[in-house]
């Protein structure tokens, strides 16, 4: 199987756990030399912490994993593409590679902004890869707003 599906499967399946919980469902995974060193998913709700989305929380774990704030070597796996925040973070880390499912479309996210900067202004640069399993990915993020719009009518 290729390897960019099979980890994602596995970022899928962290997506699954925050769905479990009434968390926006986004899963990450980290994977260095062909292990997953971290998984993470969005607890932002249940932590009532901003930070708490699935990437940073894999980035920490990898950093606690490796003793280093630098993931050189480290491929993010993310159900959905990065918000801004998380793509400093991952800029900052030195991450090889992010490979995301679903793409952000009305904000302004990680694409537009590996696009619109220049390599100069950043002193990092970062392959990346979109659209694997999208389809799986961008439906269980419809299916849990098309549920959480459902429940606000009918608490009105
Ligand atoms: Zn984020």
């Amino acid at each position: 199987m290729d390897n960019d599906l099979k980890y994602m499967k596995e970022a899928y399946r962290q997506a699954q756990k925050a769905l479990a919980i009434d968390e926006v469902p986004v899963g990450a995974v980290i994977v260095k030399d062909g292990q997953i060193i971290a998984r993470g998913y969005n607890q932002r709700e249940k932590k009532q912490q901003v930070t708490k989305h699935a990437e940073l929380i894999a980035i920490e774990k990898a950093c606690r994993q490796l003793g280093s704030w630098r993931l050189d070597d480290c491929d993010l796996y993310v159900t959905l593409e990065p918000c801004i925040m998380c793509s400093g973070a991952l800029l900052n880390a030195r991450i090889r590679r992010v490979i995301y499912g679903a793409s952000v479309k009305r904000w302004f996210a990680f694409r537009m902004l590996m696009q619109q900067a220049s390599p100069e202004q950043f002193n990092h640069q970062i392959e990346y890869v979109g659209g694997v399993m999208k389809e799986e990915c961008s439906e269980m993020l419809s299916h849990y707003f098309r549920e959480k719009r459902k429940k606000a009518k009918i608490e009105k």
